[in-house]
């Protein structure tokens, strides 16, 4: 259990709340305070109380509406040495999510409870790739449904709260449409609707790094944050952007695209359509290219770790040379936002210190605070990510969360 919640925030303050209705203020209280019990549990309402700054009254009046939801649990007695001995309270773990990562080749499904344990997974593989017809994509879909009905079956004494989908590509969040995935085989469908339709329940779906952020928040150690940037680095990268407390969505919630940004004009084509993009020599698409035509065979991100930590000098390289590309990327985006945090998600960011330090040298060298007149707060920290290996699933997860006016 985790008990911790080490800060490394701009302003380590509770959310903003100058503009909330009093409905709101109730959902972020009890966002609040089902965050303190995660992080302390068991835990008493009066400690809550103390934790979270909030009035002992409202404490009690949540914590009371969070019991006869069934979110939290009224738990043991506590040992005090005098006096009334306190409830402990702590999050009912049989409230479980199932999760579906939706990624280029196969499809990751979790149930997981709400304490972020992993329960039970499965994977779906697909041949299909961009491009391909609505018949294989709803054939796809359909065998992905039936894994997740298995995995419903085996965890029928659970109670299910939601489904929550992430998927690389950009999801407009009112009309739930998939906008930009060139990655991914689901165009020609409507991807939200159809697997509404063959899982039998509402679903939320979300840009994969956009749920990582939400993940991170809830699981990791962000949820004070204000401004964070969670980058996933693997087969191309992906960007959550938290900055003054709002996730930043733009137009039709297609911000974020920072894989596209053109670094070199002349360079090779890119899935996108445009050239020589970020994405192309940023990401691991490229150093995977070079490390399976080499060894004859296909290689993806975890062998290509596994060799440069077992001494391969070539694979080290090929992933120092995506950390430098990276780092150069996220001196832009550095030099755009100037966020505090840096969050290392994805499969990339397995590779630990053999990515984390060229990718931060390369950021140092490209942005003002190597200039002695600027101040170290502009120095940003980078962190490895909580789920390297499944933040887009723990994300998923972070989606019903949400939903349920658990998140901002
Ligand atoms: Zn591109």
């Amino acid at each position: 259990m985790q008990v911790t919640n080490k800060r490394i925030t701009d302003k380590p303050t509770r959310p903003r709340r100058a503009v909330a209705s009093s409905e709101t203020a109730r959902a972020i209280n009890r966002d609040i305070l089902l965050h303190a019990i995660h992080l302390h549990q068991p835990v008493s309402r009066a400690d809550l109380a103390r934790l979270t700054g909030l009035q002992p009254s409202t404490v009690s009046v949540i914590i009371g509406q969070l019991i006869d939801e069934g979110w939290v649990l009224p738990g043991t007695l506590g040992r005090l040495p005098r006096g009334r001995r306190p409830t402990f309270v702590t999050l009912n773990d049989r409230h479980v999510t199932l999760a579906i990562d939706l990624r280029p080749g196969r499809a990751n499904l979790a149930v997981v409870d709400i304490n972020g344990k992993l329960l039970g997974r499965d994977t779906v593989p697909y041949e299909i790739k961009a491009g391909s017809m609505a018949d294989e994509a709803r054939t796809a879909i359909a065998h992905i449904a039936q894994a997740a009905h298995a995995l419903k079956a085996a965890f029928k004494d659970r109670a299910f709260q939601g489904l929550g989908v992430s998927v690389s590509g950009r999801v407009d969040q009112k009309t739930h449409r998939l906008l930009f995935s060139p990655n991914v085989p689901w165009g020609q469908i409507d991807l939200h609707e159809e697997l509404q339709r063959v899982l039998e329940t509402p679903i939320e779906m979300e840009n994969a790094a956009n749920a990582c952020l939400i993940s991170e928040r809830w699981f990791g150690n962000f949820y004070d944050a204000s401004n964070m940037l969670v980058v996933s680095v693997s087969e191309g990268i992906g960007t959550g952007m938290l900055v003054d407390g709002s996730v930043v969505r733009g137009r039709n919630d297609m911000a974020g695209e920072f894989g596209h940004m053109t670094i070199n004009p002349d360079g090779e084509l890119c899935r996108c359509g445009n050239r020589g993009c970020l994405e192309l020599s940023g990401s691991f698409m490229k150093a995977l290219e070079l490390a399976s035509r080499l060894h004859r065979r296909p290689i993806d991100i975890g062998q290509l770790v596994a060799l440069a930590k077992s001494g391969d000098v070539g694979a080290a390289r090929l992933i120092a040379d995506t950390a430098t590309q990276a780092g150069r990327g996220l001196a832009m985006i550095g030099a755009a936002l100037n966020p505090p945090l840096f969050v290392i998600a994805g499969r990339g960011a397995l590779a630990g210190d053999l990515i984390m330090a060229p990718l931060i040298a390369a950021y140092e060298r490209h942005t003002l605070i190597r200039r002695d007149d600027v101040p170290d707060a502009m120095r940003p920290n980078f962190v490895v990510g909580r789920f390297t290996e499944n933040d887009s699933l723990m994300g998923a997860v972070g989606l019903v969360l949400r939903h349920h006016g658990r998140l901002r």
